[in-house]
């Protein structure tokens, strides 16, 4: 009732696993918003939770206005409205034909979309689908990274012990301090609070003025949800080092998320504790489409996928990630050996050695060393000419 007070539906349009999404006007002034039904209780959390972090971090994430939480666990998001996505831009740039996207343009579209990803990463939000479609654009250029339902956060405690001493964890709750599991510097606080307490955030309303970062834990848990809890001094959310620091790992994770297309080979090997590098060859896979106008590895099926990035790269071997026998599937799934990998460079042929290096510097079979959005933003790529267009010259389909 309180939604309907405040927002009029005028039509849907779109809709998703959980989702159904409609354009909406807001009746106190008229503006044009986006109305998200998410009817998948984890879904929503984690929606919410990553947009409130995000909020005000980058002008290259969807804005969350409010949010509401209906009783039948559905929750529905008030996000600022986008009329197209990068999908389409790359769609309507095939119609025109190759070279109908120009390497400013191209140059300008990557900016956005690492400025947005370099955001989530800042705050240890893995967003863990990131595809064309979920790069939903403006009808002036500016590019937002939306659908936040399947990410994650990785919640690094405080050390407080800056010389590396891990205090007990009786003596940190003794002294009411954060406590560092050495074993555990990174866990996942969704699921830790989960286990606190199955506290379950019905009723919360989100106003406007009320975006204060973080801010979802203080409303959803009350202040006695939170007594108990040894780490309650740590901080929810913290910077990465500079140049981009060491990418933590998850907790046990679900190896089975994100469009295939788009998805790292560690996920297709089965890894249940990837990190933020997931989203970097998502990255990789989405810039090699808008400089070739088509997806680079658009497989069938989970084993056709990791088949197609092994003809272009080659067998994943402890060659190239000294780890990769570690992975649960490694040994389950085998190829025959590739004698000449294709290289990103054939894929990209008609493209420039700074271009394909850019792609090749995320598409590494160790996630230890792709490219992180901090390098990246920093590359000379950006700096040549041509020059990044102004977000006011890119071509927003109609
Ligand atoms: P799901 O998480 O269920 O996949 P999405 O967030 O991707 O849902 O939304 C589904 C569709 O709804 C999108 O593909 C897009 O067409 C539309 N949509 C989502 N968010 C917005 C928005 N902020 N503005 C306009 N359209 C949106």
């Amino acid at each position: 009732q309180e939604i309907t007070a405040k927002y009029q539906i005028l039509e849907q349009v779109g809709s998703g696993a959980y989702s159904d999404v409609y354009r909406g006007r807001r009746i106190s002034d008229g503006l044009i918003i986006a109305l998200k039904e998410v009817h998948d209780y984890q879904s929503a959390f984690r929606e919410i939770e990553a947009l409130q972090i995000l909020q005000r971090s980058s002008p290259n994430v969807v804005a969350l206005h409010e949010y509401f939480w209906r009783e039948d666990e559905d929750a529905v998001l008030v996000l600022e409205f986008l009329r197209t996505d990068l999908a389409s831009v790359i769609g309507e740039a095939k119609k025109r034909g190759q070279g109908s996207l120009s390497v400013g343009e191209i140059k300008r579209w990557m900016l956005q979309i690492l400025n947005g990803v370099e955001a989530c990463h800042r705050n240890l939000i893995v967003h863990r689908d990131l595809k064309p479609g979920n790069l939903l654009v403006s009808d002036d250029g500016v590019l937002k990274i939306a659908d936040f339902g399947q990410a994650r956060i990785l919640l690094e405690h405080n050390n407080v012990a800056s010389d590396n001493e891990q205090q007990p964890y009786e003596q940190a709750v003794s002294e009411q301090q954060s406590y560092v599991n050495p074993s555990l510097e990174l866990i996942d606080k969704e699921e830790y609070f989960r286990g606190l307490d199955q506290f379950k955030p019905q009723n919360v309303h989100h106003d406007e003025a009320d975006k204060e970062t973080n801010s979802c834990l203080a409303t959803c848990c009350t202040a006695s949800d939170l007594d108990d809890d040894p780490f309650k001094t740590s901080s929810y959310s913290c910077q990465l080092e500079e140049g981009g620091g060491e990418y933590g790992a998850l907790g046990p994770l679900t190896s089975c998320i994100g469009t295939r297309w788009f998805r790292a080979p560690e996920l297709l090997y089965g890894s249940t504790n990837y990190g933020l590098e997931v989203d970097l060859w998502s990255l990789g896979c989405i810039f090699a489409e808008l400089l070739a106008l088509e997806p680079l590895f658009p497989g069938v099926s989970d084993i056709d996928q990791l088949s197609r990035i092994i003809t272009v790269l080659g067998n994943l071997s402890e060659d190239v990630w000294a780890d990769c026998s570690k992975l649960p599937d490694y040994n389950t799934i085998s190829f025959g050996k590739v004698e000449s990998p294709m290289s990103i460079g054939s894929r990209l042929s008609h493209r420039s050695a700074d271009e394909v290096s850019l792609v090749s510097k995320l598409l590494c079979y160790d996630p230890a060393k792709r490219a992180t959005t901090t390098e990246l933003l920093q590359d000379k790529y950006f700096l040549e000419e041509p020059l990044p267009v102004p977000v006011s010259g890119l071509k927003v389909p109609s």
